[in-house]
């Protein structure tokens, strides 16, 4: 039994919800196998909300914190960041919210609400923002915190086992979208997983043409079954086989190495490329490739409260659900190997047995 302090530097300013200890599975260093143990959590901060966890996804992100692949890891770490539960507490300052409301929380745990970024909406820029895992804790535990403004309320249309990853997957991927797609756009998606089966069901249901750039006949199949009006594979585009292309938007769903060149070429002018991998290697791409037909290259990450409320909308209008297949949550560790050796269609659901 591992016992840990997570006293995350929030402000205390709450009656009533004294501190407790809750069950979590924990890596105790980087890449070592996950343990059961222990949490202490101080006395819930007035404007936090105590979720108890029904679902928990695991999704890349995951596996590079526990690699501690980006340096950023405080262990012991408890994983998980696509997040479903049962609000079972209230700081005395929540303003929405209500005890027993299911609710889905993704990497951002609380933002200070004060500063530019905050001001502005764009709460996932906050000055201050602290994280699931490395300011709190994740969801492999039987109840994680977060600030309300990062607790949304989970429309009752959608199955509490698989809207866990669209607070990380499904945001990613609906924020571009929503801020640059338009129906009359060709649009590319480069990777079938977790990320890229819910981007091409958003841009077929934004009414956009979709290629799927995809790895192997299996992904090809996918991703037509998904909405993909066509599927190519990575080699053909590298080989420059496939039929000339004018992709007005194209997202890099996939970590995994990439053509960047002749992904380049497929773009119509004043085209966006757009990152969402955090795992995407350098790019060798040369200027000369992109300003003569006005390319824009950008990125984003997750998104704003609001778009996350608006994306939720759109899948139950849209009958968009992720597809996920569901695991004991002591299976853990185990769900973590398969998912660094892509075996996963399209995510693992973790579920509480403490
Ligand atoms: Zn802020
Ligand atoms: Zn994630």
């Amino acid at each position: 039994m591992v016992t840990v302090s997570r006293d995350a530097e929030t402000p205390r300013l709450a009656e009533g919800i004294a501190a407790r200890r809750v069950q979590a599975w924990l890596a105790a260093a980087p890449a070592a196998g996950l343990r059961r143990g222990e949490l202490l959590l101080p006395e819930l901060p007035a404007d936090e909300v105590e979720i108890e966890v029904e679902a928990c996804g695991l999704c890349h992100s995951d596996v590079s914190m526990w690699r501690n692949a980006w340096g950023r890891g405080g262990f012991p770490l408890v994983l998980g960041h696509e997040v479903v539960g049962r609000v079972v507490a209230r700081g005395t300052q929540v303003p929405a919210l209500y005890p027993g409301q299911r609710v889905g929380v993704g990497w951002y745990r609380r933002s200070c609400m004060a500063c530019p970024a905050c001001r502005r909406g764009d709460l996932q820029h906050c000055e201050l923002l602290q994280r699931l895992l490395t300011d709190g804790h994740g969801g492999l535990a039987e109840r994680i915190r977060c600030h309300w403004a990062w607790a949304f309320p989970i429309p009752a249309a959608l199955s509490p086992q698989r809207a866990g990853s669209l607070f990380c997957a499904g945001i990613t991927a609906f924020a571009p979208i929503s801020r640059y797609a338009h129906a009359t756009h060709r649009a590319a998606v480069v990777g079938v997983g977790g990320l890229g089966h819910l981007a091409i069901r958003f841009l077929r249901a934004f009414g956009c043409e979709v290629l799927a750039i995809v790895r192997d006949q299996v992904q090809a199949r996918d991703a037509l079954a998904l909405g993909a009006h066509q599927a190519v594979s990575l080699a053909a585009v590298e080989h420059g086989s496939v039929p000339r292309q004018a992709i007005d938007l194209m997202l890099i769903t996939t970590g995994a190495k990439l053509p960047w060149p002749a992904l380049t070429s497929l773009l119509a002018p004043q085209a966006r490329l757009h990152l969402l991998a955090m795992q995407c290697e350098a790019l060798p791409i040369a200027p000369a490739a992109l300003i003569p037909q006005a390319i824009t290259i950008s990125s984003s990450p997750l998104g704003r409260p609001d778009e996350v409320t608006a994306m939720l909308s759109f899948c139950v209008r849209h009958d968009i659900q992720p597809i996920v297949e569901c695991m004991p949550m002591h299976e853990a560790s185990s769900a973590l190997r398969r998912l660094e050796s892509g075996d996963v269609r399209y995510r693992i659901m973790l579920l509480p047995d403490f």
